[in-house]
């Protein structure tokens, strides 16, 4: 089947679906109307296919862990990042404030101390220059200049307090490095790093292609990291939901309290849907759907047995 019809069915299919809620902790989230709903597929030779609100902005939020991650492990290699987050699966919901016991690490860079200590080991001479390295990375994915939301920046820097209190537990045990708050600066903007479903769609597939933008043909992270990134994806992507998610849908993913998840299917597609309301997980409900009807329809589960092998 044609993906682009593929993807008008289930945007029709799911686009009653009235179920969960917007996120509410900050005002410009929780002004997202729930019927926004976008999916997108860009391949890794570069076409895309889009339907629904293509052009609607959202925030990356938890989006952004992956392409940080992926940052600090290019500036410090794998070794010197793993002395500060690990890569064990926490069974705990996004915002946990649980280290590993006996090392003080956070469990993993997807949830949010993890993410806040790869922020904190983002290289440059202060801290606009780190800011400014963070930008250049995911505009490098997307192909083209994204910019911080403001507003959402704001919101998220005075709100922050369990991230605060995360980020203070880890200091206490040498698990972040430099100014704390800095740190949390830093993972508060890439956060609100505004993209539409495109972008996002093109910076999975880049992860899909090698590390190089399937339009502008641009390296945006070293070969060697991508499996890195993808196989804590796959098993942390998704917080307290990765194992039913690696089980049922078998696509390294990533989500975002705005409402967006992004997949990568190696060496084909990188996959998006944004859609507000989100479940208990923190999950966009519409997403989940799209994207396991999409691995059941397209067989894109990891391990697929595929019958012409
Ligand atoms: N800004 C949110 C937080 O740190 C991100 C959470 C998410 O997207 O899962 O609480």
């Amino acid at each position: 089947m044609q993906i682009q019809a593929l993807l008008q069915e289930l945007y029709e299919r799911y686009q009653g679906l009235a179920e969960g809620n917007v996120a509410r902790y900050i005002p410009e989230l929780a002004r997202f109307d729930p019927k926004l709903f976008a999916i997108g597929i860009m391949t890794t030779s570069g076409d895309f296919y889009g339907i629904g609100d293509v052009e609607q902005h959202f925030t990356l939020q938890s989006m952004s862990k992956p392409f940080t991650y992926g940052l600090v492990l290019e500036e410090r290699g794998r070794d010197e990042v793993l002395r500060y987050v690990g890569v064990e699966p926490t069974g705990q919901s996004f915002n946990s404030i649980i280290l590993d016991e006996k090392s003080g690490r956070a469990y993993n860079p997807m949830v949010n101390s993890g993410a806040i200590a790869v922020a904190s080991l983002i290289r440059g001479a202060d801290a606009a220059e780190r800011s400014k390295r963070m930008l250049h990375m995911f505009s490098q994915y997307a192909g083209r200049a994204l910019t911080f939301d403001l507003p959402t920046f704001l919101s998220e820097r005075e709100n922050g307090h369990r991230n605060r209190a995360i980020a203070h537990l880890m200091k206490n045990f040498n698990m972040l490095e430099g100014d704390l708050n800095e740190a949390l600066e830093l993972y508060f903007q890439q956060c609100s790093v505004l993209v539409n479903i495109k972008d996002i769609a093109t910076m999975a597939a880049t992860l899909a292609h090698r590390g190089i933008n399937p339009i502008t043909q641009q390296q945006a992270l070293q070969p060697k990291y991508v499996r890195d990134i993808l196989s804590v994806m796959l098993t942390c992507g998704m917080y307290d939901m990765s194992g039913w998610w690696a089980y049922r849908i078998g696509i390294p993913s990533k989500s975002g309290v705005s409402g967006g998840i992004w997949g990568v299917v190696p060496n084909r597609m990188g996959i998006a849907v944004f859609s507000p309301p989100l479940n208990e997980h923190g999950h966009s409900v519409r997403g989940i759907q799209v994207f396991t009807d999409l691995a059941d329809q397209l067989r894109l589960h990891v391990f697929e047995v595929l019958d012409n092998l």
